[in-house]
């Protein structure tokens, strides 16, 4: 699996493109991730955009993506109506008007996409996924977990703290050496203790 990240600003969420094809949530500014991904690939061999989660420095630039590469774009159902809502896609935070996004693919946790596998892990909002692949144990982890035993803030539209700790509890039953988080620095490997961390420190809070 190759992977490259692009972050465009401190404020943007990471963005993975994963094997040339698929992106793994966007950041907030479509031109300037358009453009990124054009040193990396011809923008139409780009199928597919995860959006880990609603929230606007993940999703904001999906759409203009969307129409510059014609690539489809997946979110869990539970999301999918937050997108365009300033309050649960957090973009009044960032003093920005959130996009409509209308998905083409709904997810509900449990799709595998080539090697790919949805896990349903709600808690950060009531539709974030994390994406797994079983063959490099690799975690695409969105806001759920962080490196350092870091997990999402639950005080935002939808935040749940028990359902995080449970899907954190769910992470760690994953076998996962490389993890490719939301925000901060990839964990590059035995990424497992990392989420055992964060699984001890979310109970404590
Ligand atoms: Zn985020
Ligand atoms: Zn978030």
């Amino acid at each position: 699996m190759q992977v490259i990240k692009i972050n465009n600003s401190p404020y943007d969420a990471n963005a993975y493109l994963v094997n040339g094809t698929i992106l793994i949530d966007v950041g907030m500014d479509s031109g300037e991730i358009i453009s990124e991904l054009g040193k990396h690939i011809a923008l139409d061999d780009l199928e597919m955009i995860f959006l880990t989660h609603c929230h606007y420095d993940h999703s904001g630039g999906a759409p203009g993506v969307a129409r510059a590469t014609g690539a489809k774009i997946a979110v869990h159902k539970n999301d999918a109506s937050l997108l365009g809502n300033p309050d649960a896609s957090a973009s009044r935070l960032f003093g920005k008007k959130s996009p409509i996004i209308v998905p083409d693919i709904l997810l509900s946790g449990g799709e595998k996409f080539g090697e790919l596998e949805i896990i349903h892990t709600p808690g950060h909002t009531p539709g974030g996924i994390c994406l797994y692949d079983p063959i490099s144990k690799t975690l695409f982890s969105g806001d759920t977990v962080f490196q350092d035993g870091s997990f999402g803030r639950t005080d935002l539209y939808g935040g749940n703290s028990s359902e995080l700790i449970g899907s954190i509890r769910k992470l760690t039953l994953l076998d996962v050496n490389i993890m490719y988080p939301g925000h901060g620095e990839i964990v590059v490997n035995n990424a497992n203790e990392q989420i055992k961390l964060s699984l001890l420190m979310a109970s404590q809070f």
